[in-house]
């Protein structure tokens, strides 16, 4: 790393530093009125005006509440996206905070706030101070919880409407000291299914099996059988996750039931994994059923698909990391994953990178440490400052002139 380069990197972090109480405010202001996937109508309207406000041409309705705020400069024909998720989830909040949400049984414990507060923090100091030759979108997505808002987004003509030579995406991540930046080059989180699988049998009475077909025989076989998958079809240095989240059959000690339902998730990091756990679940399933003489019925939704970062954009995202933090703080090629996320969508059509940046570690950084999805969590603010600031350096070096 070169002199004048780390006196730009503290110089952008002292900038952004400054008018981070702006958005700490917004920040908590989104948390305190936190919105399901597909219903952020209040916090859409928050950043449509702030994107206005900052000379953005803004686009509203991909993906329902969707918004793409859109800068222009120069003559550069380069083209770069960078992602913000706007949705809440169904938790009631018990941080006990003052900004705490005042929606019940609704609450901002993934920092989808936070990564939404420092995309605008980022978008005011670009359009003000950043020199660029090019077009930035900036792409405020809804429901990524779940419901697959990227998807959605995409399927509304997102990257139609605004062709991005790559795209970007940060998400916070508890256990991480504040700060701290981690890639990782390849599959970073999961693919994610929902299966189920119906077992129809023939109900009878429990002192007669011989004149039934006992459904809950044969579903424990399946469990069974299915734990083979991961054992001894899935190549032992790649990952794999079948779980049998319910089992549901019967309601009497003396009734044979004629059904039972097996509810599983299903996860893989790797996308040839994928085809072989679909693949390997649907076959055992009928044959084990068969050889109970029970019919299955597998019904494989797929969710989320594995979430590949590209190399040279994840490179590039590593030397934007190393520039703004320094090498120390930087984690070049950290962990996988076994939740998953909607960005992947994203990555399957642009090339990207997906990064995390720590949102605290050890105990005694307030909610900091508190893990995502859990009703003590709270984002970390002092990640505005350094959130924005990567945004904008990588702004600045993707579409230099
Ligand atoms: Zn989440
Ligand atoms: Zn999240």
């Amino acid at each position: 790393m070169n002199a004048p380069r780390e006196a730009f990197a503290h110089h952008l972090l002292d900038a952004l530093n400054a008018q981070a109480d702006e958005f700490i405010a917004v920040r908590r202001d989104i948390h305190r009125h936190p919105e399901m996937g597909y219903k952020e109508y209040r916090t859409s309207d928050l950043v449509a005006e702030q994107l206005e406000k900052f000379g953005y041409t803004v686009t509203r309705g991909l993906g329902g509440t969707g918004v793409v705020g859109q800068l222009q400069r120069g003559q550069g024909s380069k083209t770069l996206g960078l992602r913000a998720d706007m949705d809440a989830l169904p938790i009631d909040e018990a941080t006990g905070l003052p900004y705490a949400s005042c929606n019940a049984g609704i609450m901002h414990a993934c920092g989808h706030d936070g990564h939404t507060a420092m995309l605008l923090a980022a978008a005011k100091h670009i359009a003000a101070k950043v020199q660029f030759s090019g077009t930035l979108n900036l792409i405020f997505q809804p429901a990524e919880e779940g419901l697959g808002g990227a998807k959605k987004m995409m399927e509304d003509g997102l990257f139609k409407q605004f062709p991005c030579d790559a795209v970007f995406a940060m998400h916070n991540m508890p256990g991480h000291p504040q700060g701290h930046l981690v890639l990782r080059d390849g599959p970073m989180m999961a693919s994610s299914d929902n299966v189920t699988i119906t077992i129809e049998g023939t109900g009878g009475h429990g002192a007669i099996p011989h004149r039934a077909a006992d459904p809950v025989v044969a579903g424990s076989a399946i469990v069974m059988g299915l734990q083979s998958i991961v054992a001894r079809n899935v190549d032992p240095q790649e990952t794999a996750v079948i779980t049998v989240g319910a089992f549901n059959a019967g309601v009497a000690n003396n009734v044979i039931p004629q059904r039972a339902t097996l509810r599983l998730s299903v996860r893989a990091l790797n996308r040839e994994v994928r085809e072989l756990l679909e693949k390997r679940i649907t076959e055992l399933a009928h044959a084990q059923a068969q050889s109970y003489g029970v019919q299955a019925h597998v019904d494989y939704k797929r969710g989320y698909p594995v979430l590949v970062n590209n190399l040279a954009e994840t490179d590039f995202a590593r030397s934007v990391a190393e520039e703004l933090v320094g090498a120390g703080r930087v984690t070049r090629q950290g962990r996988a994953l076994t939740g998953s996320e909607d960005f992947a969508f994203f990555l399957e059509e642009v090339p990207g990178c997906y990064l995390l940046i720590g949102n605290g570690d050890g105990s005694g950084d307030g909610h900091g440490a508190c893990m995502v999805h859990n009703p003590g969590y709270d984002f970390n603010d002092n990640n505005v400052a350094v959130g924005s600031a990567y945004w904008s350096l990588l702004v600045e070096r993707f579409l230099k002139d």
